[in-house]
């Protein structure tokens, strides 16, 4: 039996506790349902099944108990503050969600489910490099317009509203990857309400424990949970949680059938193991990277930091607004460029140099030349992203340890 979630006082009881225990063997753990298809009873219950008449599985790629659980207990978790407002509601009336085989198959499917051909979505000029090449070289072949917001402030979103009064859709990403501006989600949120769109946040970098979308309007969350969410780097995965029942049972989860961009059933399994410890190694990135970010600050050969949860940030403010934790991400820029960063990245020890983020080992990278090296310079550029821009992802080891290690690889 499910507890109701808003019994739990805390973030981990209820990720070590809603949604599991409830299966027929009394497993202590999910069983993992890898198997493509589901058996009927009889052609009658079949045919309910099929038709949505009956609650059941009968095909991995339109859904699964492994996929279900994660997909349930990721939509109360970024829902967590509706239903602490809302203890009398059913949570799955108030967020629901799909899974998805990886972090862009999530993104390219909340955008497909909200635009059609003709149809426009505003979005910042700074994204993750994947879902700036979907937007940017894919979206458009199939009649999908992308107009590109480069003042990503409320003034400059509201202009941008004014003058495409026919966008459905405000993608936006905060913090975003690998600068970590930020965007205000309450402003976007309010004047897509006002023009009849919808906003989807990509909350991959902040995850649940730092800012929940949804508190601030956001109808629909992204993840790639090849991050955070699973937190070891064992698993490619995404997610996309939303508050519109309608669209989840509609578009979305049309796109998710159709396209089929559905993950493998131990994968999600993989994932709900990770979240069980997900608010313990959260509150440890977080400390581990502003204290890393403090003392980069501060060091003469580094010239700029870039994390929200520093005074410096250029959207503190904001932050302090709209995240309640900054996050195990940080970037900085050394003075002597490109080649102070190769050498630094090459004498690490502790620090793996390797793409990705959000595990538990410290990652550096060079988003240039790895992540963003698709991205045409110039817009690399105005998006912040210089040729020296060092990206950590701050993990879970002792912060001594790490803070040691970087500073001997700085030299
Ligand atoms: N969104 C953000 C912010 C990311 O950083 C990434 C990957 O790095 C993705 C989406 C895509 O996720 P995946 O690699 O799981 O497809």
């Amino acid at each position: 039996m499910k507890h109701h979630p808003s019994k739990y006082a805390g973030l981990t009881t209820f990720l070590t506790h809603y949604t599991e225990f409830e299966n027929a063997e009394n497993s202590h753990l999910p069983p993992i349902y890898q198997n493509a298809v589901f058996v009927f009873d009889d052609t009658e219950s079949g045919a309910a099944i099929a038709g949505h008449e009956q609650p059941g599985y009968y095909y991995t790629r339109l859904n699964n108990p492994n996929h279900q659980q994660l997909a349930t207990k990721l939509a109360a978790l970024e829902a967590w503050d509706l239903i602490k407002q809302n203890p009398e509601a059913d949570p799955e009336r108030l967020a629901g969600g799909l899974t998805f085989a990886s972090g862009m198959a999530a993104v390219t499917a909340a955008i497909l489910a909200c635009v059609s051909a003709g149809e426009t979505v505003l979005t910042q000029a700074a994204l993750y490099d994947g879902t700036y090449l979907f937007l940017k070289n894919l979206a458009p072949r199939y009649g999908i317009k992308v107009v590109w917001v480069h003042d990503n402030t409320p003034e400059g979103w509201a202009q941008a509203f004014a003058e495409h009064p026919d966008a459905r859709l405000a993608y936006i990403e905060t913090p975003v990857n690998p600068t970590l501006r930020l965007t205000d989600i309450q402003a976007v949120a309010d004047l897509a309400h006002a023009s009849g769109a919808r906003v989807a946040v990509d909350n991959t970098f902040a995850t649940p424990y730092c800012q929940r979308p949804f508190a601030f309007g956001a109808d629909l969350v992204i993840h790639s949970t090849t991050k955070y969410l699973s937190g070891h780097g064992q698993v490619v995965g995404g997610a996309v949680l939303t508050t519109d029942l309608d669209l989840l049972h509609g578009d979305l989860y049309q796109v998710h059938k159709l396209i089929g961009g559905t993950p493998s059933p131990i994968d999600t399994w993989m994932t709900n193991i990770g979240l069980k410890t997900f608010e313990l190694r959260m509150a440890r990135h977080c400390q581990n990277a502003l204290r890393v970010a403090k003392v980069l600050e501060k060091h003469p050969a580094v010239n700029r930091v870039y994390y929200p949860g520093l005074a410096s940030h250029p959207d503190y403010e904001l932050a302090q607004r709209q995240m309640t934790d900054f996050g195990g991400m940080i970037a900085f820029d050394l003075k002597g460029g490109l080649e102070a960063g190769k050498r630094m990245m090459n004498a690490v020890r502790v620090a793996t140099l390797a793409v990705s983020l959000g595990n538990v080992d410290t990652l550096v990278q060079h988003p240039a030349s790895m992540t963003h090296r698709n991205t045409p310079r110039e817009d690399r550029l105005a998006a912040g992203i210089t040729d020296g821009l060092v990206r950590l992802s701050v993990g879970i080891e002792d912060a001594s340890d790490i803070l040691r290690d970087l500073l001997q690889a700085i030299g």
